[in-house]
């Protein structure tokens, strides 16, 4: 039987609240001014921005460790359905999607591309 993302999300409560930050994630994003003023700041300026936002950036820094010790082989207690590399897989999918696209112009993670594990 294969595993299904509710099934993951109701073996640990912790897995629905890290949907739910990645969820508010595109809310903050668009939202924060500061951060936008900043990027005109130095655009203006003729530099590179620095503070572009980065989905795969974001991913890896932020939410792919989280992934990584709730779900899959690397958990420490072990669960019979979370502890699984399948459960990892359909995991990691399901919230990489969530992950707001990108915005640097020249990156690899535009969405559509193939997913990098
Ligand atoms: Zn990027």
């Amino acid at each position: 039987m294969a595993v299904t993302w509710m099934e993951i999300v109701v073996a640990d409560p912790e897995v629905g609240k890290l949907e739910q930050a990645i969820k508010r994630l595109q809310a903050r994003k668009t939202s924060d001014q500061d951060w936008k003023k900043e990027i005109a700041h130095v655009e203006a300026n003729g530099e590179q921005p620095r503070l572009t936002y980065c989905g795969n950036q974001t991913w890896y820094e932020n939410y792919k460790p989280l992934v990584v010790r709730l779900i899959g082989r690397e958990r420490k207690q072990h669960h019979s359905v979370l502890s699984s590399s399948e459960a990892y897989e359909v995991a990691y999918k399901h919230l990489y999607e969530l992950i707001p696209a990108c915005e640097r112009s020249s990156c690899p993670c535009i969405k559509g591309f193939v997913i990098p594990y």
